[in-house]
């Protein structure tokens, strides 16, 4: 498999490091505490297309937020992830 990275171009998995589900929002601090244990300990394991965070550790450092297929591997779109609180468009 190979990653589009969007500052180093297409590039080997072995140089990314998969950094977990990125549909997953942070509750509120005040949420109740299911919500937390959903948060912390819950992931879905979808079978076809999924967004996931990535690293790129072995190359420029960059977070990137993949759409991949799982069952394919086919990667549809590969974009840095945002600072915490900015808006991705
Ligand atoms: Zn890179």
């Amino acid at each position: 498999m190979r990653i589009p990275c969007p500052l180093c171009g297409d590039r080997p998995l072995e140089e990314f490091t998969y950094r977990g589900d990125a549909t997953v929002t942070r509750p509120a601090a005040a949420a109740p505490m299911e919500a937390w244990v959903d948060y912390v300990y819950l992931r879905d394991n979808p079978k076809g297309p999924h967004r996931e965070h990535w690293r790129h550790a072995q190359g420029c450092g960059s977070w990137l937020v993949v759409d991949r297929n799982t069952v394919t591997h086919e990667i549809t779109q590969a974009a840095q992830a945002r600072p915490a609180g900015e808006v991705q468009r």
